[in-house]
């Protein structure tokens, strides 16, 4: 089995500015050998963190599934790629919430990823009802099942739990909660993919400082998507410190 290194990836959201991108080039710890560290900037700062910011790759946070075309205000996967990004983020929670982008619409992104060359970040996670009616498990293991397009491999896509009732709210899942679906997701993964190339999963949901190393010595858990805490240089440097001694 071929072991990925722990991903500490930020997802900005509409935040940041060129001041930010200055002060993260001068204080951000870098990547290692032992983890991967990821920014997902907005996209007109994109520019700017790539020739900056020389110890992180970059990711953009959503792309059109389309090459180009009549699309105002949207972004293909390609000019990202040109941008010289490596990732991007699809069907992040608030995308699917706020521009109802569902399971298909999430492939079709994946997909468009693959073919410009980026390796797509696939965000899946339950709401609080979903949660509270005991449906967790069934009903991200499907948002993986469709979300994930068929022709992706092993090695070219990596997924992100984040359970949306704790994004951005400061509530955590618990160790536990977290432990269960990643070790049922790695089993859906490991059945479809098999064991030589582990697909990282990450998770998401209020990771700061003083959760971050806990949540990063769970088996299965290959990494952590940041919102608030990646804003911080101090609180996302604590992470990325997390993940090296894990
Ligand atoms: C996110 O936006 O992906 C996220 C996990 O946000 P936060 O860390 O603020 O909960």
């Amino acid at each position: 089995m071929s072991a990925h290194k722990l991903v500490i990836a930020g997802n900005w959201k509409m935040n940041g500015d060129l001041s930010k991108v200055e002060s993260f080039a001068d204080e951000m710890d870098h990547g290692n050998d032992k983890v991967e560290v990821i920014l997902f900037p907005p996209s007109v700062l994109i520019s700017a963190t790539v020739s900056k910011i020389k110890g992180a790759k970059i990711g953009g946070q959503n792309i059109h599934s389309a090459e180009s075309g009549a699309h105002t205000g949207e972004l293909s996967a390609e000019m990202l790629k040109q941008a010289e990004c490596t990732y991007v983020l699809c069907g992040h929670s608030e995308r699917r919430a706020n521009c109802h982008e569902g399971d298909h619409a999430v492939a079709a992104k994946a997909l468009a990823a693959k073919r410009a060359g980026l390796i797509p970040v696939i965000c899946i996670g339950e709401n609080l009802t979903t949660r509270e009616a005991g449906e967790h498990l069934a009903v991200v293991r499907s948002q993986m099942a469709h979300s994930v397009p068929e022709s992706l491999k092993a090695g070219e896509f990596m997924v992100a739990y984040e359970p949306v009732w704790a994004i951005g709210t400061g509530k955590t899942a618990s160790v536990s909660d977290i432990q269960e679906m990643h070790d049922a997701l790695n089993a859906d993964l490991e059945k479809k993919y098999g064991t030589d190339q582990k697909v990282p999963v990450l998770y998401g949901g209020s990771v700061k400082p003083d959760n971050a190393q806990e949540i990063l010595s769970c088996p299965n858990v290959g990494g952590v998507l940041v919102g608030g805490a990646s804003l911080k240089t101090d609180d996302f440097n604590a992470i990325i410190r997390a993940g090296n001694s894990v």
